[in-house]
């Protein structure tokens, strides 16, 4: 067998078995088989797709290309991932949230790719909170108080490290099968067993229709059955920003203002529906019970008090969060109804003015970004406030952040924030 025939096939829309899956990908991880080989033949599954048994095989191999979390002394353990998004801070109010009704989260994130924040750069804009705690320290903490998050750790998944950076620069991200056996391989080897996944849908994510959305989705359930997981998948929207802050400590504090039960209503309510699937999954009970559960703890301050635990173990320190003192105003030049709010470009303008990175060694700058003042649906008037920009050493055009905004004549309804649930 060579790397050459292995391309071959794929490139003649055969289907490779799980020998010549696992050649490929060991291969590529001990060095004998090149990047080029490699690009080449990701550009040809990108192009002819995979089977199910294939994406199940590729999933396997990845998954056993390196350690595994053994949680198994602490389950019900859940999870949750996300497909990437703009202001997507869902994880920093859904996982205390759960933990405070007794089910433990053991939450491995990553830092932010593209135009799409990540978790732990949110959390490391808390002065102090250490994101690199060891695997003894990680599982002794979910032990203690139900909660842990923290960056990539071990050697979990070599095989999608590589094959990810790769796929990144060679315009072979957006293949539904190289998509599905990425995330769970890595939800996999973290060691969960009741898992949540929010695919996000729209111009702003990397699934931009619901049918793509739904393929995805219906795919991640049948893996996690193949390994007794119960996965459900949350399709969400990603046309406009979620919630009204864009950028790490902004987000950190939009989150602790919906831990106290004064968030916006988009992100609630998906934090809301996430967790009750989650402790309802992990408590065998049914979904009106636990969905009581979480509405209790979210608005009786148990959520933030877990927040406050979490923040503390990790040692960070919340009075220390800082955001910018430069703030400018911009103002709408028309007058109507807010028709979409384009995700994708803030994320980009969020970027620009340093919440994220324009290369992978960048440092962030923590206490910038965007606050919308305005949803789609909203109506405004001539110099109403569209949103704040807090900035630091790079500012960008107002007329940039005005095209974000499409406002018509119409009366429009807001967005509709969970599209479909998939389990
Ligand atoms: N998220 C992942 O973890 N992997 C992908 O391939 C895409 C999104």
């Amino acid at each position: 067998m060579t790397i050459i025939d292995i391309i071959t096939k794929k490139k003649n829309k055969q289907e490779l078995s799980y020998e010549e899956i696992k050649y490929a990908i060991d291969g590529y991880l001990s060095g004998n088989i090149k990047d080029y080989q490699m690009s080449s033949l990701l550009m040809a599954i990108v192009i002819n797709g995979m089977t199910k048994e294939e994406t199940f095989n590729l999933t396997d191999i990845m998954l056993n290309s390196g350690e595994k979390i053994n949680l198994k002394d602490l389950q019900p353990v859940v999870d949750k991932h996300s497909t990437g998004g703009v202001g997507d801070k869902t994880t920093l109010i859904l996982a205390p949230l759960v933990a405070s009704c007794g089910v433990n989260i053991a939450k491995m994130s990553g830092k932010g790719l593209g135009f799409t924040g990540g978790t732990i750069d949110k959390l490391e804009s808390i002065p102090g909170f250490n994101t690199s705690i060891d695997i003894k320290k990680f599982k002794e903490q979910v032990k203690n108080i139900n909660i842990a998050i923290v960056g990539q750790m071990g050697n979990l998944v070599p095989a999608d490290k590589k094959l990810y950076a790769l796929r990144d620069v060679t315009g072979t991200v957006e293949s539904i099968p190289l998509i599905a056996s990425s995330i769970m391989s890595k939800k996999l080897a973290s060691g969960a067993s009741t898992i949540v996944i929010d695919v996000k849908v729209g111009s702003g994510a990397l699934m931009k229709t619901e049918k793509e959305a739904k393929t995805l989705a219906k795919l991640l359930v049948e893996i996690g059955k193949q390994y007794n997981r119960k996965v459900v998948c949350f399709i969400t929207d990603m046309e406009e920003p979620l919630g009204y802050a864009i950028g790490n400590s902004l987000e950190v504090l939009e989150s602790i203002n919906t831990l106290i039960g004064k968030g916006p209503k988009d992100l609630t309510y998906l934090v809301l529906n996430l967790a009750t699937y989650l402790v309802g999954m992990a408590k065998n009970i049914p979904l009106e019970k636990a969905n009581k559960e979480v509405v209790e703890n979210l608005y009786n301050g148990n959520a933030y008090k877990k927040f406050q635990e979490l923040i503390k173990s990790q040692n960070g320190d919340l009075r220390k969060i800082k955001i910018s003192k430069k703030v400018i105003s911009i103002k709408s030049n028309h007058q109507g109804y807010i028709k979409s709010i384009n995700a994708q470009a803030l994320g980009e303008i969020a970027r620009i003015l340093g919440a994220g990175r324009l290369n992978k060694e960048d440092n962030i700058d923590y206490e910038v970004g965007i606050v919308l003042n305005k949803k789609v649906g909203d109506y405004v008037r001539k110099e109403d406030e569209l949103l704040k920009l807090y900035i630091n050493k790079t500012s960008v055009k107002e007329e940039y952040l005005l095209n974000c905004f499409q406002i018509t004549r119409e009366k429009q309804e807001p967005t509709k924030i969970i599209k479909t649930i998939i389990n």
